[in-house]
């Protein structure tokens, strides 16, 4: 069984000194516990992931980037290579997440570049993939999903799933525990299919409106290796109960 992961997605939020006070605020926090039972990553806005990666050098908190384009140089204004993110002192970055994939029309192939990009510059992938609204009510949720799955990802690891139904996102609603066990029991298979034995050990985490209230239940699920959390990862108090709440599940 993996080791989980509590990943944290800033998005567009946060400057310098927000970035700092609660990147500080988790250091004190972890100094206080002898052992942490998973390990954490943060995925700020790129402008922080230098003064992050120096307040974190040597420790425990890991670093992430929130995308990376696909080619590893050249004439793309405002994209960050995964290069760049590893030389930031990354060593995760989220692709295919389900806001660059609608706000940017990122396809499950431009994804699957991406995490290949990622791979090559020797960070790992954390590949977004969840159906939405629509989809679950018409019964595809599952179809959607593999989908995604076999158009986004290659044969090659290092790489985490994430699966985030689009419709939890931010939303407050969570899927049943029933629902999650489902979905990440089918992962779980079809990485066996797509990649063989070492599918056992792919951290799978759950994403869309982890809480404190019920990240104990969520990640006490089969086949749920942690979290991508969003909105919580932003209160320092709420990430850590997340991170905590890993002992208890
Ligand atoms: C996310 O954006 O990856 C996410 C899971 O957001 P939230 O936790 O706010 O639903």
């Amino acid at each position: 069984m993996a080791r989980k992961l509590i990943a944290g997605n800033w998005k567009m939020n946060g400057l310098r000194d927000f970035g700092k006070d609660l990147a500080n605020d988790l250091l004190a926090r972890l100094e206080k516990q002898a052992e942490l039972a998973c390990d954490i990553l943060i995925c700020p806005p790129a402008p922080l992931l230098g003064p992050l990666s120096r307040l974190l050098a040597g420790k425990v908190i890991g670093l992430g980037g929130q995308d990376c384009h696909w080619e590893t140089s050249g004439a793309h204004t405002g994209d960050i290579s995964a290069a760049m993110l590893k030389d930031s002192g990354c060593s995760h970055v989220i692709v295919g997440h389900s806001e660059r994939r609608a706000d940017h029309g990122e396809s499950s192939a431009v994804v699957k570049s991406k995490a290949l990009a990622a791979q090559a510059a020797g960070l790992v992938p954390i590949v977004c993939v969840g159906e939405t609204l629509a989809e679950r009510d018409a019964g595809q949720a599952l179809m959607v999903i593999e989908r995604q799955i076999r158009e986004s990802i290659s044969e090659h690891l290092p790489v985490v799933l994430a699966y985030e139904p689009v419709w939890a996102i931010g939303t407050g609603k969570t899927p049943t525990v029933e629902d999650i066990a489902e979905v990440h029991a089918m992962i779980r298979a079809l990485l066996g299919e797509l990649i063989g034995p070492g599918a056992a050990e792919i951290q799978i985490l759950y994403g869309g409106s982890v809480k404190p209230g019920n990240a104990a239940e969520i990640l006490a699920i089969a086949d749920v290796d942690g979290a991508l959390v969003g909105g919580a990862s932003l209160k320092a108090e709420d990430f850590w109960l997340i991170a905590t709440a890993v002992r208890q599940a």
